[in-house]
């Protein structure tokens, strides 16, 4: 049987691959202003992450407004920051299939200092309680209960997932609310803490945009776009997700790029991470650190 808590073998790698994330989400917060592209900003801080010697768990996230996550720019992205924006930042090193998962509000616009508040209280919050033995459902209530008490809800199908080799959102998931969950965390388990905080509903759904995917499985496919991407994806991103963006070169347009995705998609050689909007345009917070689970406390990888 796999063993879940990487942490009993891997503590070493997991704190320098978590230092490294926590180093590249500053490096990403300091290189957002008004006016600047995100593609820039994005690109920038992945080859900062490349010349330091590591991998990348995902494509950069920088979701901004009712968007919650899962935004990264595309192919040729023209969208710039605005002084009204309050974007998500969510970012992970990786080395050796060992995987970092952080993320930071900022707000721009200066009117939403208390909703990102919110998400960073329940997180320091729910980092106090996290130990052997707690129950998945005491985090939750943890988060939960902070985000309320602050005037917000807390999105309810979006969470904390438990981290290990090669797999991110690994099999178990860490509410913030109560889910009623009573499974236990065990010393030596990985796992990514991440309040979201809206003033709308408290739910996110998928929208039409997509830009980061991952490989599903090889597959017949018709066109020629198609089978070649496919190939390139299978020997460059076989297991960690990928952006769009990164495949600029790999056919002669892209108009054929994405095309060929499309086709990926549908014969579902590919898995799609689509954007997550607020389903009542609530603006969204969200705040993420993963830490390694002790028998008294846990701690911060991402720091
Ligand atoms: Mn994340
Ligand atoms: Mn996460």
């Amino acid at each position: 049987m796999e063993n879940t808590k990487i942490g009993q073998e891997n503590a070493e790698m997991l704190r320098e691959v978590g230092k490294a994330s926590y180093r590249a989400l500053l490096e990403a917060k300091s290189g957002i202003r008004p006016g600047r592209k995100l593609i820039d900003v994005a690109c920038d801080v992945e080859k900062y992450l490349k010349e330091s010697g590591y991998g990348m768990a995902f494509p950069i996230n920088l979701s901004i407004g009712t968007q919650a996550a899962h935004y990264t720019p595309s192919v040729a992205d023209e969208k710039v920051f605005g002084e009204g924006d309050v974007i998500k930042v969510d970012f992970g090193a990786e080395k050796q299939g060992i995987l970092g998962d952080c993320a930071l509000t900022m707000d721009l616009s200066g009117n939403y200092q208390k909703l990102v508040e919110a998400t960073d209280l329940a997180l320091q919050n729910a980092i106090s309680i996290v130990k052997s033995g707690v129950k998945v459902s005491a985090v939750g209530i943890e988060i939960g209960k902070t985000i309320r008490s602050m005037g917000f809800e807390p999105i309810k199908n979006l969470g904390g997932h438990s981290v290990e080799k090669h797999s991110l959102h690994s099999n178990i998931f860490i509410p913030n609310y109560d889910n009623k969950d009573e499974t236990e965390l065990e010393e030596g388990q990985v796992i990514a803490i991440e309040p979201f905080a809206t003033d709308g509903a408290g739910f996110v759904t998928e929208s039409d945009i997509c830009d980061i995917f991952s490989f599903g499985q090889s597959v017949g496919v018709r066109s020629s776009d198609a089978r070649l991407l496919l190939k390139h994806i299978e020997s460059n991103y076989p297991s960690e997700p990928f952006a769009a963006r990164w495949l600029v070169g790999v056919l002669e347009s892209d108009f054929r790029l994405y095309a060929a995705i499309a086709e990926l998609c549908r014969a579902e050689a590919l898995v799609r991470y689509p954007t997550l909007m607020e389903t009542s345009k609530g603006i969204v917070a969200q705040s993420e650190v993963e830490v390694l689970v002790g028998k008294d406390s846990c701690e911060v990888l991402t720091k």
